[in-house]
């Protein structure tokens, strides 16, 4: 495909789940924006610019992928940068209806912009960023589920909020 596309999501943090499905885009796009939300009603863990330097530290072997902050609709940052294609993962049937709700909502947003849904590779289907935070929290072991900066930057920060 010749077009860029885009991977909105929080990425609070990045996770292998997250990693996995870049990898495999990055392979039939010539280019990836990994989009980072900022959301004024969530309530993040990372701040923007540090969920964005993670994804950076994470993807240093891929060169197609780029990294932004975007607080806005997905739909704006696609027709303001000449993208049509939103990515978006899909894990398990739970995904399911927000996901169609929110490619539906987009649909309405733009009628030019098309969401394409990538399956997660199975054994990686269980791994969440929530679930990453709640293990880590409790002193569990994140090394299966995120990768090594991500690992250090969540030592810190739950050392910072004790
Ligand atoms: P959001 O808050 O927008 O859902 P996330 O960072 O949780 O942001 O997820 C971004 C996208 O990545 C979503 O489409 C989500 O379904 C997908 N995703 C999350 N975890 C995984 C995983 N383990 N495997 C594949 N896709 C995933």
């Amino acid at each position: 495909m010749q077009e860029k596309a885009l991977y909105p999501g929080s990425f609070d943090p990045i996770t292998f789940g997250h990693i996995d499905i870049i990898e495999r885009l990055s392979r039939l796009f010539p280019e990836i924006v990994v989009l980072i939300a900022n959301a004024p009603h969530k309530n993040y863990l990372f701040s923007a610019k540090e969920r964005a330097q993670l994804v950076r530290d994470c993807l240093k072997k891929i060169n197609n992928v780029k990294v932004e902050i975007h607080d806005g609709l997905t739909v704006d940052y696609a027709k303001k940068h000449k993208s049509s294609v939103i990515i978006r993962g899909l894990r398990a049937v739970s995904d399911f209806e927000y996901e169609m709700a929110m490619a539906n909502s987009n649909r309405h947003l733009n009628e030019d912009v098309e969401t394409m849904i990538v399956f997660a590779r199975p054994e990686l289907s269980y791994i969440s960023s929530r679930m990453v935070k709640e293990v880590a929290m409790f002193g569990g072991n994140i090394k299966e589920l995120v990768p090594q900066p991500v690992v250090k930057a969540m030592q810190l920060k739950i050392k910072g909020k004790k």
